[in-house]
């Protein structure tokens, strides 16, 4: 299927099926703002869920907090976001269509990867076996000239970035002859910085509202959580904080669903080490990471490894997990070695020790931070793009969601074949024992055939599908999703068929 194609059918899935829908759609909308549906809800639960347990329940120097959206208004200016949470923005003076500068340069350079890429299957296809895809790309001029410009082109952005010069920035978009989607012309404004965050007031107007801001990263709840949670947990270095929480930014560009909000959640960790111990626990935590986007059992050249190019002034080492998304590759997640940044920023701003004293050495010390960040909604969108599958059943064609059991909105879904004869009741029966440990749908409209394909339509694992038989010898038939593999069970091995497979427990040992 087209790439583009997909991405449209994913988001006329989602609201036809109760995952996503715009924002306030009633009164036409909220842009870059979305409201997850009954189906939706419960896949991001269990999403949240599968990141809460792997990083505590699996990680026993790793606990979770829950602070508050609202911080003190100096936390962001200890943090840097006041004076630098910004991104460069560029006007198309035709379209009035708005970018973010380095969006444009970015996606220019990812076009030299498309061309790259041609010129590889091209030679595999000339050399056949024989083909070394490394070699040649060392060697074929062509792919050297284009992985140069590659170069040439991120260093004068970066430097320009790193140096704040926008109108240097703006010289390159120009150079590059880079057009706007929209008019096709290359009628650009300056460069303007423009700040992320959302303010809002604190308390009544008239009595002198302070300035606070909403929070554009959950990390910060942590930072100044430290010394809390080290004291009453007794903590000893090395150790975790965990959260998952709402976040804020005023994106310019947010034209990509929920990859892209104004709103959205991250699952966010930091973890404190002793200095010097960085770099080892960087590559633990790169390792463990991936290791819990693989359980997940999406192909595993869906995700690849991005080094930042230019790491933030505080930052020794930074590196993105990407996905493929229908979009192409793009930040699912990012693991940051941050130093002792943050916490020693917190600790000039408030003019309070944060330090972790070491028993064994008798030094105190700032601890330095490695932390691990992913999207909420970006997670949502990968296992989406990823288990979206249109399949050909004889002369029909089925919509599956082939959602990894554990996470998937309901489990299963009780199905009487007729509403008579007592085969409602024996249904009830069964639902009423499998509701204590998952979420299930009773269903009895329409055929047995249009209720699978709803079933399989929002990723249902299981039906169980109640006849006149059961009423005879209590078997049902179990259907699995996957397979359409259909088997006659007894009533009473039922809970304990299905528990095993949607139990959480089932990504979680993988990850050990
Ligand atoms: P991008 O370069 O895509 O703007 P970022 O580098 O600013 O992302 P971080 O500040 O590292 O992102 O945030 C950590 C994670 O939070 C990201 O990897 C992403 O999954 C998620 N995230 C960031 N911004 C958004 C957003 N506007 N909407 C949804 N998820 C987001």
């Amino acid at each position: 299927m087209v790439q583009e194609d997909l991405f449209k059918k994913i988001i006329a899935h989602c609201k036809e099926y109760g995952f996503i829908f715009q924002s306030s759609e009633l009164y036409d909308g909220l842009s870059a703002v979305y409201d997850y549906g009954q189906n939706g809800a419960e896949l991001k639960n269990n999403i949240k869920e599968y990141w809460w347990k792997a990083m505590t329940q699996m990680n026993e120097e790793v606990v979770g907090i829950d602070s508050a959206i609202f911080m003190h208004p100096t936390v962001w200016k200890a943090s840097g976001h006041v004076d630098a949470f910004n991104d460069p923005l560029i006007d198309n003076k035709d379209s009035k269509k708005r970018y973010r500068a380095d969006v444009l340069i970015e996606e220019y350079v990812e076009k030299i990867t498309d061309k790259i890429k041609k010129e590889v299957e091209k030679a595999r296809k000339r050399f056949g076996d024989q083909f070394d895809e490394q070699q040649f790309i060392e060697t074929n001029q062509r792919v050297i000239d284009y992985r140069q410009k590659q170069k040439d082109i991120m260093a004068v952005f970066v430097a320009a970035m790193e140096a704040g010069d926008l109108e240097r920035v703006r010289q390159l978009i120009v150079d590059l002859e880079i057009a706007c989607p929209v008019s096709g012309s290359r009628n650009w404004t300056e460069v303007r910085q423009f700040n992320l965050m959302f303010d809002t007031k604190l308390g009544s107007v008239t009595e002198g509202a302070n300035t606070i801001y909403l929070r554009p990263e959950t990390a910060q709840g942590i930072f100044v959580n430290y010394l809390n949670v080290q004291k009453t947990g007794r903590m000893k270095l090395p150790f975790g904080i965990a959260q998952i929480g709402k976040a804020f930014r005023n994106e310019i560009v947010a034209r990509q669903f929920i990859f892209r909000m104004r709103e959205f959640e991250q699952m966010e960790m930091q973890y404190f080490v002793k200095p010097g111990d960085e770099m080892k626990w960087f590559e633990t935590w790169k390792e463990r990471r991936m290791k819990w986007h693989l359980a997940l059992g999406i192909n595993p050249q869906k995700y690849r490894w991005h080094a930042h190019d230019k790491l933030a002034h505080y930052a020794n080492a930074a590196f993105d997990i990407e996905f493929e998304f229908p979009f192409g590759f793009k930040e699912l997640e990012g693991i940051h070695s941050r130093t002792d940044f943050d916490l020693s920023q917190h600790e000039e701003f408030s003019g309070k020790k944060i330090r972790y004293f070491d028993n064994e050495s008798g030094e105190s010390f700032v601890p330095y931070v490695v932390e691990t960040s992913i999207g909420l909604d970006r997670t949502f969108l990968t296992i989406l793009s990823a288990c979206y599958n249109e399949e050909k059943v004889g002369d029909d064609t089925r919509v599956v969601l082939n959602i990894p059991a554990p996470l998937a909105p309901v489990k299963v879904a009780v199905l009487p074949l007729v509403k008579k004869d007592g085969l409602p009741e024996l249904a009830r029966e069964i639902l009423d024992e499998l509701k204590f440990d998952m979420n299930c749908q009773y269903e009895e409209k329409d055929s047995i055939g249009k209720r699978y394909r709803r079933q399989d339509a929002i990723g249902t694992p299981f039906c169980i599908t109640v006849d006149h038989q059961s009423v005879e010898d209590r078997t049902v038939t179990l259907r699995h999703r996957d397979s359409m593999e259909q088997e006659r069970v007894p009533m009473d091995k039922i809970a304990q068929l299905v528990k095993t497979k949607v139990d959480m427990k089932t990504l979680l040992s993988k990850l050990v």
